[in-house]
């Protein structure tokens, strides 16, 4: 897996993000999801869980959801913050699902944490996360 550096546009899209869980977290909503385009807009998303464990969305579709309702197609950057009971936040690297529905949107950068806090993070192109995706072209 090859590994690269976060710039400094990174960076902020990782602060922004954590910022914007800081400021929007709740009892449902325990994860944020920061993007940012290839045009260099950014989009931010939620977590959604109601309880029942087949209904939730995740923070990453959301903020899709909220790039493709703009009119934007491709992502350049992806990150996913979790907020824990003790105030500490993470970067998660995103689930299955989310690999997948964000391969639709290009082969992003996802952000993910090597070491204890988030400052300690590097990223990865989105399809080395996914090495034999599924193409209905196939
Ligand atoms: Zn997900």
């Amino acid at each position: 897996m090859k590994l690269a550096d976060l710039d400094e546009n990174d960076k902020a899209l990782v602060e922004e993000a954590r910022l914007f869980l800081e400021k929007r977290h709740s009892k449902n909503s325990g994860v944020s999801a920061g993007l940012r385009t290839a045009t260099g807009k950014e989009f931010f998303g939620l977590n959604i869980d109601p309880g029942t464990a087949t209904v939730g969305v995740c923070a990453e579709y959301s903020a899709i959801a909220t790039m493709h309702s703009s009119g934007e197609r491709r992502i350049r950057t992806l990150v996913a913050i979790a907020h824990n009971d003790k105030g500490r936040y993470t970067i998660l690297p995103p689930c299955g699902k989310c690999r997948d529905f964000a391969r639709a949107f290009g082969n992003p950068f996802v952000v993910l944490q090597v070491g204890r806090s988030i400052g300690e993070s590097k990223k990865v192109r989105l399809l080395e996360l996914i090495p034999f995706p599924w193409d209905k072209r196939s």
